[in-house]
């Protein structure tokens, strides 16, 4: 079979991770990848559309050409439109990022949105392959939901899927300036800032939290507790309104079965007639986006 490489970007806040996949079969197989600090200097859009390219003309130095490349970068993005409308992290609004990509790059390019091409990699290769409706929910920094309806990514513009920001009636005010989000309690860095405001106890994201909480201290176990009856009320809001057969959990805090399995028994002790939807870990890590980037770039070639 021949040889079949596209590139694969994941533009994050913090990092940017580039790769070359081989995609002749089902499944993108790595070839080579790094990772490098996301460079903003200047104009972002310019700084990160010059450092895509620059990592791209490298990547294909080390192994030879490839066909086409996938970009994919965080916030709201409208894919259609091939505009980057807001990033908070990246501090661009508006910005015509897949014109600006297709300038500098020498093949095509597949432009998209970091959690819903990992979501589309968890739903081809992943957690949820087999279905016709999952939710891809990671648990970072911030929370956010890509969703497949009827076996088709719902986009929405690029509006839908603001998980974390669903209003599960608490009393905090959330980074959006709307008190309820979701996000600010279970999110994993609301976790380590709530935790730290109780104990005075410095924690860094939700591992500690998770850690101390299996120690028996109390208070990790109330924090911990809150996002996960959060999570739980917002999956029910979802399966209330869409009913995905699957919820793929991401992000840290569920890297082991325990606390999806905490999770699930609060899903469904309030779900009477709902479809009660399957909870699994994400099967793909942190590599989800670029795959999902390699995806969609093999989808360009094929033209679908
Ligand atoms: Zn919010």
């Amino acid at each position: 079979m021949p040889r079949k490489l596209v590139a694969a970007i994941d533009v994050g806040g913090t990092t940017v991770k580039a790769a070359v996949y081989e995609t002749a079969g089902d499944r993108p197989e790595l070839v080579t990848g790094s990772r490098t600090a996301t460079e903003l200097s200047g104009s972002p859009t310019e700084s990160v559309a010059n450092q895509v390219a620059r990592l791209v003309g490298e990547l294909t130095a080390e192994v030879g050409p490839v066909l086409a490349a996938g970009v994919v970068v965080p916030g709201i993005v409208d894919e259609h439109a091939g505009i980057a409308r807001f990033s908070a992290n990246l501090g661009w609004r508006d910005a015509p990022l897949r014109d600006m990509l297709r300038l500098r790059l020498p093949v095509p390019v597949a432009f998209g949105h970091d959690v819903t091409a990992g979501g589309l990699a968890e739903y081809r290769i992943g957690a949820a392959q087999g279905c016709t409706s999952a939710a891809f929910v990671p648990v970072g920094t911030g929370i956010a939901a890509a969703l497949v309806l009827d076996g088709v990514p719902y986009r929405a513009g690029g509006l839908a899927g603001e998980f974390g920001h669903i209003d599960i009636g608490h009393g905090l005010t959330c980074g959006c300036g709307a008190t309820g989000c979701l996000e600010a309690i279970a999110s994993a860095s609301a976790l380590g800032r709530r935790y730290a405001e109780r104990t005075g106890r410095p924690a860094e994201g939700s591992l500690p939290v998770v850690e101390a909480a299996a120690t028996g201290d109390p208070d990790a176990e109330e924090v911990l507790g809150d996002a996960l009856a959060g999570l739980a009320q917002g999956i029910r809001i979802l399966a209330s309104l869409l009913a995905p057969e699957v919820v793929v959990l991401g992000g840290g805090l569920f890297s082991a079965d325990s606390l999806l399995d905490r999770v699930r028994v609060l899903v469904e002790e309030k779900l009477p007639f709902q479809r009660k939807p399957e909870l699994r870990v994400a099967a793909l890590g942190d590599e989800a986006g670029c795959l999902g980037a390699a995806l969609l770039a093999a989808d360009l070639l094929a033209g679908t």
